[in-house]
């Protein structure tokens, strides 16, 4: 880390030390950390920007901090010095107990920029991002980028990576950063292909080429149908594996409702933008709705389905991926919407073998296209 407290209780910065000032720098201590409040020591080197260090014994979260994130934690400061602004690095929030990375006033907004080089859960993140947001700052995350994995542009998907998720327009977005490469990368997911593999595009350049508020602008990127239909088609021919608790109480209801897996309606694995958001696979939630509050309707009944709420990490608008769906069975003739309320339209189509389901598929394929070019 590159703050400290000294004696008299002031930070003190070790950014840009010249080399000639540190050992007089060491000897004006002691220094304390402002987390633990235990002694740190001035470490200097030639691999290492100079950086104040806990002991060995100490058990600080402080202590341990990679070379990469040290190096990242500086470039990302200088990045917003360079555009006229003035950010605090590792700037202590006592209200909140926390310490981001860079913190950076842009405008009359306040940024908490975190550079995550580390897996933490995805509870750990939201509890902070939650946290920022109380005191009225926007956490910005930027992840290490080789924590990005799989093979541009699929990549691979957990419940780490969607922590990060950042809604903009009506796109999802996250970023990675490189210290090594000096690159940023906005990542704008396309689709999830599953619950474990998204499509994306992502705009990678060198920090210093973006400004801060581009990485706020909306990159309209529509949903690949060829993608969508590729991966419907392998959830109807590839055997299924039992997987996680989820999955299995999926095909138990299946079972109980006499419907075999790989003959559900196509519209049951409708591509919606915020799924990303949601844990649960689309599949799962989409032909849990139409079950159960869907195919028993009449025509022409009202039909009433709790909401599936979803919020990115500014998570001040919490979505209603209920809503998005209807809308898209609205378009394609299931149901209608009248002042606020759902009715059926027409009754769900359960394909009666694997040959109808693959053409319902590609008819449904060509009807997204067709709205997706008009728009
Ligand atoms: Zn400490």
């Amino acid at each position: 880390m590159f703050s400290a407290l000294d004696e008299q209780g002031s930070l003190r910065i070790l950014y840009r030390i010249p080399r000639s000032e540190v050992e007089h720098l060491k000897k004006s201590g002691p220094f304390y950390c402002p987390s633990c409040k235990e002694v740190v020591r001035i470490r200097s080197g030639n691999r290492y920007a100079t950086h104040f260090a806990h002991w060995p014994s100490s058990s600080c979260s402080y202590k341990g901090e990679t070379y990469q994130h040290q190096r990242g934690k500086l470039l990302i400061y200088e990045w917003l010095i360079q555009q006229g602004l003035s950010p605090e690095l590792e700037y202590y929030l006592p209200d909140i107990q926390q310490r981001p990375d860079v913190l950076v006033k842009w405008k009359k907004y306040v940024f908490a920029i975190e550079f995550q080089c580390s897996v933490i859960s995805a509870s750990e993140v939201k509890r902070r991002s939650r946290q920022y947001r109380t005191a009225g700052i926007i956490p910005l995350w930027f992840i290490s980028e080789d924590k990005v994995k799989g093979t541009y542009p699929k990549i691979s998907f957990s419940a780490f990576l969607r922590s990060f998720l950042y809604r903009f327009g009506d796109q999802l977005h996250f970023y990675s950063f490189s210290p090594h490469s000096n690159s940023l990368s906005i990542f704008t997911i396309r689709q999830s292909l599953s619950s474990r593999k998204l499509l994306t595009k992502k705009c990678s350049r060198s920090l210093f080429q973006f400004k801060l508020p581009e990485l706020f602008e909306t990159r309209r990127i529509g949903i690949s149908m060829d993608s969508w239909v590729q991966s419907v088609y392998y959830y109807r021919t590839t055997p299924h594996r039992m997987g996680s608790a989820k999955h299995r109480q999926f095909y138990q209801f299946l079972y109980l409702n006499h419907i075999a897996p790989f003959l559900l309606p196509s519209i049951c694995f409708l591509p919606l933008r915020y799924q990303p958001l949601y844990d649960t696979p689309a599949v799962i939630w989409q032909s849990r709705v139409l079950v159960t509050y869907v195919t028993g309707v009449e025509i022409g009944g009202e039909i009433s389905c709790p909401p599936i709420h979803v919020s990115d990490v500014l998570g001040n608008e919490e979505m209603d991926l209920i809503e998005y769906y209807f809308k898209e069975l609205v378009y394609l003739g299931f149901i209608e919407e009248r002042e606020g309320s759902w009715y059926k339209r027409k009754e769900i189509p359960f394909p009666k073998n694997i040959e109808q389901a693959l053409r319902q598929d590609k008819e449904l394929m060509i009807q997204l296209k067709r709205r997706d070019k008009s728009s």
